[in-house]
């Protein structure tokens, strides 16, 4: 049996030996990481209560570990010679990879380690004043938290440098969403904002006029057992693979690449929400197979092997989640489905339109993760709006409940009482996460603007998924977006697969059409 060594190139050997020794290290790096993945995996599923002082010892460590090997001089210096190493000059995979790990590289030796040991802290620390503050609903307890984060976030923008001509916001964004700015984000935002606002509005009114679809059929009890059955029946006929992944149950559904041919996902189920748990196993399974595509059996390591974006990554959980999970299509095949496994008596009375507008309703609420597609948006708007403006300066933190509630009444018509279901409700503040918000809405606008360019290459979509046959589509996004790994920049992976920059457009015709389908205007 041979014991493959970590220090062996990947691939054959490139003519560079800097590159080939680099490209070395970096796997071993990656496959450091991999152990912390699965100990962060195994932390959320199986380990006991018992056990969450060591495994947060272990990770720390581990961390350590693996930020001391990415800032190796090392390192550096093996990136200096194969830039300038005319063997690979003309090879494009190792050019990005050079590019990419670059940046990388930059990236995690910009920030000086009082810096990140002072953030380490204040994110430790900020999350139990964030859980206490929002368990008690009380702002000011959280307050002196908000304004160190931003504080440091500030100071963290300043050490990453600023685009030129762009602002300290846009230094956070790029750690998320590389090459973004938010100027760009408004200009796309702002119409998106202009077209849902009214429809909302519409809904509304087709509500309170008596046309409002019931949600009973998504709501049917069921056990809990047969919907993992039928969760993990849909996300393996999707494409999920199994001999390499699983699905597990936690508090919280996440999905988690350990390494090549393990990726790891999780659900949560209660008796009455089989189609809230479909939505996020079919959710955490476009995220898995996104990490399942990306070439990372030959090149692990590798940024080539690697996500571009959060915003891409949200678009393929998103796709399998919306575009397909909730159409009328992927209902036509799956309440079949469902009928085999829950049985007829259980789901009796229900039709494929009937659970179709079930799974669609559209329903404003405080709470973004409870959100549906058309309101979700309105929820990032405001946050990106607001967290850039406490990094300009424009919004003083103690001010931040005022502005938040204000908002909510103007874009969803809700009255905010209790700050806990308002500007206290999100984690990503509390861990210092500035920055990250835009990139759900990234997601949605992305796996609307692929979905449409995919359409015009399959025009037999529909009949495929009636059919239960997603290969087609897995083929597309496997062709057009995983297999680049990090190559091209989110927007320019946009570019080659539609044609067309970012835009909001795909977005608004899809919800248009989704609300006229189950709605009626
Ligand atoms: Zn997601």
């Amino acid at each position: 049996m041979s014991t493959a060594t970590t220090t062996e190139p990947a691939v054959h050997s490139s003519g560079s030996k800097a590159y080939d020794q680099l490209i070395g290290l970096l796997r071993e790096n990656e496959t450091l990481k991999s152990v912390a993945n699965a100990m962060s995996w195994d932390q959320e599923t199986m380990m006991p209560p018992g056990g969450a002082d060591l495994r947060a010892d272990q990770l720390t460590l581990l961390s350590g570990m693996i930020h001391e090997r990415n800032t190796d001089p090392r390192l550096g210096d093996l990136l200096g010679e194969a830039e300038s190493d005319a063997a690979i000059a003309s090879d494009p995979i190792a050019q990005a990879n050079l590019r990419e790990a670059r940046r990388d590289f930059d990236h995690a030796t910009k920030l000086p380690k009082s810096l990140v040991e002072e953030m380490a802290r204040c994110s430790a620390q900020g999350m139990n004043a964030w859980k206490a503050a929002r368990a008690a609903n009380d702002f000011p307890k959280f307050l002196p938290w908000l304004e160190k984060t931003f504080e440091l976030n500030r100071r963290k923008a300043e050490c990453l440098g600023v685009p030129e001509g762009g602002e300290l916001y846009d230094a956070l964004m790029d750690i998320y969403e590389p090459g973004m700015t938010a100027k760009r984000t408004e200009a796309i935002f702002a119409p998106l904002r202009e077209f849902t606002v009214p429809l909302v509005q519409k809904v509304a009114e087709a509500k309170a006029s008596g046309k409002a679809p019931s949600v009973d059929p998504a709501v049917r009890p069921l056990p809990i057992e047969k919907q993992i059955e039928f969760a993990t029946r849909v996300t393996g006929a999707m494409g999920f693979d199994y001999t390499c992944g699983r699905m597990d149950a936690s508090t919280h559904p996440f999905c988690q690449g350990v390494g090549p041919g393990d990726c790891r996902i999780t659900n949560r189920y209660r008796e009455n929400g089989w189609c809230d748990a479909l939505s996020s196993a079919t959710h955490e399974a476009g995220h898995g197979m996104y990490e399942q595509g990306l070439p990372k059996a030959e090149r692990f390591g590798q940024p080539m092997a690697e996500s571009v974006s959060l915003g891409i990554h949200e678009s393929q959980s998103r796709m399998w989640e919306n575009q397909v999970g909730r159409s009328h299509a992927f209902w036509k095949w799956a309440l079949p489905v469902a009928r085999e496994i829950f049985g007829d008596k259980a789901l009796e009375g229900i039709e494929v339109d009937s659970i179709f507008k079930a799974a669609n309703l559209v329903e404003p609420n405080f709470i973004r993760v409870e959100s549906d597609e058309v309101t979700y948006n309105l929820h990032i708007m405001l946050r990106f709006e607001l967290e850039r403006a406490m990094i300009k300066g424009d919004l003083a933190c103690k001010d931040l409940p005022g502005v938040w509630n204000e908002r909510i009444k103007s874009d969803l018509g809700l009255t905010v009482t209790e700050d806990r279901i308002g500007c206290l409700q999100d984690i990503h503040w509390s861990m210092g996460a500035v920055g990250y918000f835009a990139t759900y809405t990234f997601g949605n606008l992305y796996s609307a603007q692929f979905w449409e360019a995919m359409g015009k290459e399959i025009p037999a979509r529909d009949q495929q998924i009636e059919s239960g046959d997603f290969s087609a589509i897995l083929k597309w996004v496997r062709t057009n977006i995983h297999q680049h790994g990090r190559r091209y920049s989110a927007g320019e992976l946009c570019e080659r697969a539609t044609g067309k920059p970012l835009s909001s457009e795909p977005l608004m015709r899809y919800l248009e059409a989704k609300v006229q389908a189950v709605y009626g205007v």
